[in-house]
């Protein structure tokens, strides 16, 4: 009998949900390196798995974690990112109809495009910050709605509840993209979502050591079979050790997200009113046209993300992320060290970013020195 309320969230991050270990005691779980498990003399399976592609104990731990922390049915670890993501897209048959928001993470939108055309599927790009426009693009049967919020590298905020609703009274599965807010910011399936999915080489892992995906979902049905056949079948299986690593990083996910946010938006504050600056992009800003929303659908933080725009156009934001001595030049992102990208320069064809723009994914180091890293490198602009 329980003498205590369920744990919060945070609490069963940073307890790894409260793991233990029966065989030793061990409060942190064990690596399973393993890629066989023995059978019983009667034939059974000892373990629930035979073969590490299906599975092992190390998955299984960072997967309940994770379904906890968004609310949901289950939820399971992929190879990256995108292996999560190709795996929802691939319960799609020839013909069926897949509507995205028409900006987002770019190496999706590229996949996507390149699948849909051999596929045959019929894929549609809609601006979802006009929801007439979406009502539109549903008025034919729609198996899939697929969306971020916050949108990487513009930070557009899209309303979670009012595409959700939309989506789903068109009879399609709902699907976000929640890398950027992370479970910590928004919880999407409490708002209509049918499945989240993270790029956890990201937040959900943070320290730029482990290429990982998650998924999670509302509901265990049939079509999550599919996705989990998916998985299995193209052995987009996350190793042991990344799932170890991952789980050991969710364990201050919480924290790390929170003070992150609040650099986040100490800087966008700050470099709002910065002469070399022309417009910053953060949902955090009242100015930003997606502050309502977000204010709505984000608790506690509007994330570690926020992009520039550089007075003087392309050549002068280079000139300021090549003088930065703290930010690393690196993309990626929600990790413990701060790093800044020229996007418009690794975007190629598929991008979205105007040269002036400078990403930025903000870290753990004292706002005060980024700040000034930031400073000596707009003097240079
Ligand atoms: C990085 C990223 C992805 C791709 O994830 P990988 O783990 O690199 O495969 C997808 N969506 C968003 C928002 C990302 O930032």
């Amino acid at each position: 009998m329980k003498n205590r309320p369920d744990p919060r969230p945070e609490t069963l991050a940073a307890q790894a949900d409260h793991f233990l270990d029966p065989a030793t005691g061990a409060i942190v779980p064990p690596l399973v390196a393993s890629t066989t498990f023995a059978r019983n003399d009667d034939y059974s399976l000892r373990a629930a798995t035979s073969y590490s592609r299906y599975g092992t104990a190390n998955w299984q731990q960072a997967e309940g974690l994770i379904a906890k922390l968004e609310g949901a049915a289950a939820a399971a670890v992929l190879a990256s990112g995108l292996a999560a993501a190709a795996a929802v897209v691939m319960t799609l048959r020839p013909g069926q109809r897949i509507v995205v928001h028409d900006t987002m993470y770019w190496g999706f939108l590229a996949w996507l495009k390149d699948f849909s055309r051999q596929w045959n599927l019929d894929l549609v790009l809609v601006d979802m910050t006009d929801l007439a426009a979406l009502e539109r693009a549903l008025a034919k049967p729609t198996e899939i709605v697929w969306f971020e919020s916050p949108t990487n590298p513009l930070w557009q905020v899209l309303d979670i509840a009012a595409i959700a609703k939309l989506g789903k009274a068109a009879g399609a599965r709902v699907c976000l993209d929640s890398t950027v807010a992370t479970p910590v910011l928004t919880r999407p399936l409490s708002l209509g979502c049918d499945l989240v999915m993270h790029s956890a080489t990201k937040y959900l892992n943070g320290h730029s050591d482990v290429l990982a995906g998650a998924l999670a979902v509302a509901k265990a049905d049939e079509w999550w079979e599919r996705i989990l056949f998916n998985r299995t079948s193209v052995g987009a299986s996350l190793g042991p050790f990344e799932a170890w690593l991952l789980l050991r990083g969710m364990r201050t996910l919480y924290p790390r997200v929170r003070q992150a946010s609040e650099t986040a938006l100490t800087l966008a504050t700050h470099l709002a009113s910065h002469p070399k600056v022309e417009r910053v992009l953060y949902p955090g800003l009242p100015s930003h046209p997606g502050h309502e929303v977000a204010r709505r659908q984000m608790q506690g933080g509007f994330g570690g993300m926020l992009s520039i725009l550089v007075k003087g156009g392309g050549e002068a934001a280079l000139r300021v992320c090549t003088a930065t001595e703290l930010f690393h030049r690196a993309t990626s992102l929600g990790s413990v060290e701060s790093l800044i990208e020229h996007r418009h320069t690794v975007e190629g064809v598929h991008g979205v970013s105007p040269p002036a723009l400078l990403r930025l994914s903000v870290g753990l180091e004292h706002p005060d020195d980024l700040l000034a890293d930031l400073e000596q490198a707009l003097a240079k602009a």
